[in-house]
């Protein structure tokens, strides 16, 4: 019989050792008793009325049971939190970052780590963001490792880490220490195939790309790009302003624009109608900080000095102040052509989203970034209603991270309290009193400690 039973064991260690798919949406199971949350203002992500005086019942990690206060059945012996004056929020989603380049006031392949890029997943949990997709500037191993930990419980105050590992760019986008130095250079059809499909055995989901610096993709090279990415169960997201470029890609069937397209004219709208799956994450912080608007500068938020150091700080108001006036004038006017594309888009019923472009080389601020948007997106005709909606479901559905963007039984509970009601001001999302991931608080108090007695980096 030993032998027998030495073969079982044998095949017990190879089935389970074999590699499975890592499941890149769902997080692992936290272990503890039900918690209730009682008594908050609760806007649920759905765009629905807000529920007042809510309960939301926590269970390994997620939501079982949301309702009013009194119409639910609480588990025996749930912990109670009472949120009695707070308002809930489910936690934002960033559907576009750069993870891991900037750190002080530097911005650099050089920085490239996992602790980098980890501490920049901690800025984003301290400020509320649930989850940020790293749009094409990764390259490694390491970032698809730390994607897994972090959904394993190993962070348990880190946001989730979506990465599109490599993206694919010409040429003419890479420098020598810019991000998009992580791309693969494309210059022929089959080689773009071949890459696509190297990202898809990593389990990606949306590779990036870029038709902006000249010389250009070719729009026969993209699409190639996009038709291999779709047989692969792979959708694209482009940086690309140029109306022209933008119609060309919509045509060859393009999914994600990155960035909003500088004028939106009729056979735009038109071809957007023609393709009511293709999102806009209108990613409006480079081109409205250049603005005369830029409110958030002056005063500058206190939050941003917890994560960011001063030398950033100044750097970024430095080379605003330096802006001249006709430069000023230039963006002020680029802004109402963007605001006037966006209320156009909507109207047309263009699914809109939430991108920070967080950590790119704009000089925005890893997390905080998001709660500018919001504002940027209220600015450009959204309503915080319909901006929350923006930045939580409807992110988490162009992401695919069903268990994320919204407060709902089965979602993960991950959640913003507030302490005043963004539907009065959409600014109000700056004013966090806790945040909570995957069903656990994140310790923002000890994140803060750690920045400062490092004198934050
Ligand atoms: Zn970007």
């Amino acid at each position: 019989m030993g032998w027998r039973w030495g073969v079982a064991v044998v095949l017990g260690l190879v089935v389970c050792g074999l590699p499975q798919t890592p499941d890149l949406n769902t997080h692992a199971q936290t272990a503890g008793p039900a918690t209730v949350f009682e008594g908050a203002r609760l806007i649920a992500g759905d765009g629905r009325t807000p529920v007042e005086d809510s309960a939301l019942v926590v269970e390994h990690g997620r939501f079982t049971q949301v309702g009013r206060r009194g119409t639910i059945q609480l588990p025996p012996a749930a912990a109670r939190v009472d949120l009695a004056g707070k308002t809930v929020i489910p936690a934002l989603v960033d559907g576009h970052s750069h993870i891991g380049y900037q750190k002080g006031a530097s911005t650099s392949a050089r920085n490239y780590t996992r602790d980098n890029i980890l501490d920049h997943m901690h800025r984003f949990a301290y400020y509320g963001v649930g989850a940020s997709q790293a749009m094409g500037s990764d390259f490694g191993d390491m970032p698809y490792q730390l994607r897994q930990d972090i959904l394993a419980g190993t962070y348990p105050d880190a946001a989730r880490f979506l990465t599109s590992g490599r993206g694919l760019a010409p040429l003419s986008e890479i420098g020598p220490d810019n991000m998009r130095h992580a791309a693969y250079v494309v210059t022929t059809e089959e080689g773009a195939r071949a890459e696509v499909r190297e990202l898809a055995s990593r389990g990606v989901t949306l590779v990036k790309t870029w038709v902006r610096a000249e010389p250009k993709m070719s729009p026969t090279l993209y699409a190639a790009l996009i038709d291999e990415a779709h047989r692969n169960n792979i959708r694209v997201a482009v940086h690309a302003t140029d109306p022209q470029d933008a119609k060309g890609l919509l045509r060859a069937g393009v999914d994600v624009f990155a960035h909003m397209i500088d004028d939106v004219d009729d056979e735009l709208v038109d071809l957007f109608k023609q393709h009511p799956n293709v999102v806009v994450l209108p990613t409006l912080a480079a081109p409205r900080l250049a603005t005369t608007y830029a409110p958030w500068l002056n005063p500058l938020d206190p939050l941003v000095a917890v994560t960011q150091p001063a030398a950033q700080i100044r750097q970024l108001r430095d080379r605003l102040e330096g802006t001249t006036p006709e430069a000023r004038t230039r963006a002020d006017e680029g802004w109402e052509k963007l605001a006037l594309g966006i209320k156009r888009l909507k109207a047309a019923g263009v699914a809109l989203g939430l991108g920070t472009d967080g950590g790119g080389q704009n000089g925005g601020f890893v997390g905080w970034t998001a709660h500018a948007e919001l504002e940027n997106l209220v600015a450009a005709g959204l309503t915080p209603m319909e901006v929350i909606v923006a930045a939580t479901r409807t992110t988490a559905a162009i992401l695919r991270i069903d268990e994320l963007g919204a407060v709902a039984p089965g979602k993960s509970a991950d959640f913003v309290v507030l302490d005043a009601n963004p539907l009065d001001a959409i600014t109000n999302t700056r004013r966090i009193s806790r945040v909570y991931l995957r069903g656990r608080h994140v310790d923002r108090e000890k994140l803060a400690a750690a920045w400062k007695s490092r004198a934050i980096e």
